[in-house]
């Protein structure tokens, strides 16, 4: 058998219909190689990767840098337990960390990825207060919509209800304010459609304060408030309007709650800054780190914790995190991590990230000849293009209709790799993309967003 027929035999894929995957006739691409921004399968074929690999690459595939700098460290040591050992790697990485995300006072507890890391935050926070005085901490508030993973407490942590319904009765109960996403806003239209000058009322911030009422209401039970800074990714590329979070981050400090940043997709420039919360001058308690914390090279997670919380878990035996894996502080990841914020540093990655999302954003207006275009957003090196029945009304798409998924699957076959959600498409390419790279994705995926709507009369 080949590698396509001993996968459809033997792998289960994580977010794929099984039906589809052993359909007659359906063969998945196998990829061989990656290179820059470009992954080729066993047959040769390119493909623009439009979504860094589900948000993880930074600097493009097969950087020299990484790889050397992961080679080396597997030549000396890939792998040794974290549970009462140090090594070199991790404690110059945790230091790099601190720095680079503003937590100069604080430590860094590292784990597997995006939602162990979430995890951690949860339980660090949640174990602080139950030792600290104040047990009845025990609630935690979070976005509409929210993701911050799929393990038991992330997906609870969340308000995923599209991916996560089926496990109700297994989560613990979070709390829920409305995202603040302006497209959708059910208090005003801050933002209309290009062309609709109707419905121009000012903002006042509603959002906030359903965030305002909702402390007032569960503020004294609650342990965290978990947000994802500035977009919320797995809700559909969801952007914030810049001071959302600086108006509530000293919400939840009054409310004498801790503040959660998920910054699994946002960190490391995917915003256009480091870390998206520092921008709007928020400091938060605890920020979790994954996807491109290595660059896209290896499976690793980090939360960022502050001193004051450390402190608390200082003072006795009984007062431990008792809380760990088994490739925790993995010292491969650790070294890729520090060879990715060098190539920051060395290849002035943030300026690039400034030019490409420019680029993006002004390939992306030829979506409005779309009649199904409802909203075009962007932030650092995300483009989303929200896709609607009527302009006008914003009526979404069905998710049954899996509009961005079908549209996926003609960009595929016109070389272009990407995943949308719903009636949203999206395109995260690799800082490294070239501006023909970048507007070849918008192209492909406008293309085939038109042969879809065209296939459906
Ligand atoms: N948090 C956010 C904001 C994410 O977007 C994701 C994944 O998409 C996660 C957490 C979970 O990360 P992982 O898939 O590495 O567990």
């Amino acid at each position: 058998m080949d590698a396509a027929a001993l996968d459809r035999r033997y792998v289960w894929h994580p977010f794929t219909p099984l039906d589809e995957w052993e359909a007659p006739g359906f063969r998945p691409v196998v990829v061989a190689e990656g290179r820059g921004a470009v992954l080729i399968d066993e047959a040769g074929r390119e493909y623009l990767d439009g979504n860094s690999s589900i948000w993880t690459n930074l600097h493009g595939h097969g950087h020299p840098k990484l790889v050397a700098a992961v080679r080396e460290q597997a030549g000396r040591l890939a792998h040794a337990s974290y549970l009462g050992l140090a090594h070199e790697p991790g404690a110059r990485l945790a230091e790099a960390l601190c720095h680079a995300f503003g937590f100069e006072d604080g430590r860094v507890f590292y784990s597997d990825d995006g939602s162990t890391a979430i995890e951690a935050a949860l339980k660090i926070v949640f174990q602080y207060f139950q030792q600290n005085g104040a047990p009845e901490r025990t609630r935690f508030v979070s976005l509409g919509g929210g993701y911050h993973g799929d393990t038991v407490g992330a997906m609870s942590a969340g308000q995923s209800a599209g991916f996560h319904e089926t496990f109700g009765p297994l989560l613990f109960k979070s709390e829920g304010v409305p995202s603040p996403g302006c497209y959708r806003c059910p208090f005003n239209q801050a933002k209309p459609e290009k062309g609709d000058a109707r419905a121009y009322r000012k903002c006042h911030w509603e959002c906030v304060g359903e965030v305002e009422k909702k402390l007032a209401e569960v503020g004294a039970q609650t342990a965290a408030f978990v947000a994802e800074p500035r977009v919320q990714g797995a809700a559909g590329m969801i952007m914030h309007p810049h001071g959302y979070l600086e108006k509530v981050a000293p919400l939840v400090r009054a409310a004498g709650a801790k503040l959660i940043v998920d910054e699994v997709l946002t960190g490391f420039g995917r915003t256009g800054t480091m870390s998206a919360c520092a921008d709007e001058g928020v400091r938060p308690d605890l920020a979790a780190l994954a996807k491109g914390l290595t660059g896209g090279l290896l499976p690793m997670g980090a939360t960022l914790v502050r001193e004051e919380i450390v402190a608390g878990f200082r003072g006795g035996f009984d007062r431990t995190f008792f809380h760990g894996h088994s490739y925790t502080g993995n010292p491969l990841g650790c070294a890729a991590a520090l060879a990715n914020l060098a190539i920051f540093e060395e290849e002035g990655t943030l300026s690039r990230i400034a030019l490409g999302g420019a680029v993006l954003e002004e390939a992306a207006r030829a979506f409005w000849e779309l009649p199904q275009t409802g909203d075009i957003r962007r932030e650092g090196m995300i483009l989303a293009i929200e896709l609607v029945r009527d302009r006008t009304t914003r009526e979404p798409f069905r998710s049954e209709e899996r509009v961005a998924h079908r549209i996926g699957e003609i960009a595929r076959g016109k070389g272009l790799l990407t995943r949308g959600l719903n009636g949203t498409l999206f395109l995260l390419p690799p800082y490294c993309a070239t501006r023909e790279e970048l507007v070849r994705m918008v192209s492909v995926l406008r293309d085939a967003a038109e042969e879809y709507f065209r296939s459906r009369g």
